[in-house]
């Protein structure tokens, strides 16, 4: 199904979620866009200033921390006034009323944590714990200091538990995300241009398992084309909570 009634669309994909035995969520940058964290493809971000390939890799952490430390402050900076949106609520709803098992979220700004979401895989780490790449010694944001950049005991610069490019995903994270995609019936995916691997490899399997892919996006991406079944054009805070209230409704009458 592409483009078409929403109407319609929002109603098969609702019922879609209140039939399947396991449905996920994939989410990415866009949907903590309308909190106020840009995502990479934002004119005018953060990004401009810190290009991903130049200040996003492990080689790059390695060979000038405190470079790579300019850009870990300004995220945290954003990250830190940043409040949950409409569409991390409502994908908080579905999991309280038992119909999203997981949502794998490629986000590193804990916001589905702090709206009470119950079941969440941290593909790319999160940004409020900090390790030594030297002795592997971590600590926890709130409990350090002033000093930028922060250091291990042993001198060290520490750095954020967030996968930067060149580093393996957290092995658990990995192969949790992978071996529920391969079971689910229905995939939500939200905000994610599915153009960093191996994330963008989850719908395909979940595709590949028989699962329906109801995808949000502004616009479209790899996916709508190839693995999407139903594609939802627009903000992720507006359409998410529809399809949320939707499901509450067929909930509801049942
Ligand atoms: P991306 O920047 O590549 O893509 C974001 C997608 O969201 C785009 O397709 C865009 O069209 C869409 N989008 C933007 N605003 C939207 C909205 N209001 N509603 C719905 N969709 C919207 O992000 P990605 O695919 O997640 O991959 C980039 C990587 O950057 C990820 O690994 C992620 O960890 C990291 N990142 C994280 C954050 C965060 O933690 N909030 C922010 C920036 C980047």
């Amino acid at each position: 199904m592409g483009l078409g009634n929403v109407e319609i669309m929002s109603t098969t994909a609702a019922e879609i979620i209140c039939q399947s035995k396991l449905s996920l969520a994939l989410t990415g940058a866009g949907i903590s866009v309308e909190s106020g964290i840009p995502d990479f493809r934002s004119r005018g971000g953060l990004w401009e200033r810190f290009d991903p390939m130049e200040y996003g890799t492990i080689s790059a952490f390695q060979a000038n921390p405190e470079k790579v430390w300019t850009m870990f402050q300004e995220m945290e900076k954003i990250i830190r006034r940043a409040r949950p949106n409409p569409a991390h609520k409502a994908l908080g709803r579905l999991q309280h009323m038992g119909l999203l098992h997981t949502i794998i979220t490629q986000n590193i700004d804990n916001l589905h944590q702090e709206e009470g979401a119950t079941s969440v895989i941290e593909y790319h780490g999160n940004s409020k714990t900090l390790s030594c790449i030297s002795c592997d010694r971590q600590y926890r944001l709130e409990k350090l200091g002033e000093e930028i950049p922060p250091r291990c005991t042993c001198g060290q610069i520490l750095k954020p538990d967030v996968v930067l490019f060149g580093e393996a995903i957290p092995p658990r994270a990995l192969r949790e995300s992978h071996e529920l995609a391969s079971s689910c019936e229905a995939l939500l995916v939200i905000g994610t241009s599915a153009q960093v691997a191996p994330a963008n490899t989850i719908p395909l399997i979940a595709k590949k398992a028989g699962a329906s892919i109801i995808e949000i996006n502004v616009e479209p991406t790899l996916l709508t084309s190839s693995v999407t079944d139903i594609f939802f054009q627009g903000r992720a805070g507006e359409l998410v909570t529809k399809l949320a209230d939707e499901v509450e409704g067929i909930m509801n009458q049942n």
